[in-house]
C-alpha cells in the first residue's frame, strides 16, 4: 500500500471505482476514461510501480491476471470478436498512474499499431 497511490485507496475502498471483477490477488474496474465500449484495468493488490518492478515472485500473479482478463472478456461477451490487454511501462510508454495495471480493451474494432 502507497499513502498516494490512486490505485491502492480505490483497493483499499478510499475512493470508489466501479468494480467489475475482483479476487484476492486483484481487482478489476471500468477505467473512468475508457477508450473503447469495454475498458477495464486489472490491478494487482500489492503495490508494485511499473512492470521493471515485477520479481519471479510475482509469476503466478500476472498469470493470473491474463486468465481473469480472458474471463472478463468472456462473461461480457466480447471474447470471440476480440480484445486487447495492454500495459503500459513509464512515461514513453504511456504510463500515468505508478500502480502496476493492464488495460482490457473490448467491444470494437482495435486498430495496430497504436499511438
Ligand atoms: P496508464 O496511462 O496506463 O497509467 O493508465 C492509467 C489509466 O487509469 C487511464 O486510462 C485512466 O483513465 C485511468 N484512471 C485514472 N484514475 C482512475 C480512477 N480513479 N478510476 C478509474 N480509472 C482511472
Ligand atoms: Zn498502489
Amino acid at each position: 500500500m502507497s499513502d498516494s497511490c490512486i490505485f491502492c485507496k480505490i483497493i483499499a475502498g478510499e475512493i470508489p471505482g466501479k468494480i467489475v471483477y475482483e479476487d484476492e490477488v486483484l481487482i478489476a474496474l471500468e477505467d473512468v476514461n475508457p477508450k473503447a465500449p469495454h475498458h477495464y484495468l486489472i490491478i494487482p493488490r500489492k503495490h508494485i510501480r511499473t512492470t521493471l518492478d515485477l520479481t519471479t515472485a510475482d509469476n503466478d500473479m500476472v498469470g493470473h491476471i491474463f486468465q481473469v482478463a480472458g474471463k472478463i472478456a468472456h462473461d461480457m461477451e466480447f471474447a470471440e470478436d476480440g480484445f486487447r490487454i495492454v500495459n503500459n511501462c513509464n512515461e514513453g510508454g504511456g504510463q500515468a498512474v505508478w500502480h502496476i495495471h493492464f488495460h482490457l480493451l473490448g467491444g470494437r474494432d482495435l486498430t495496430w499499431p497504436p499511438g
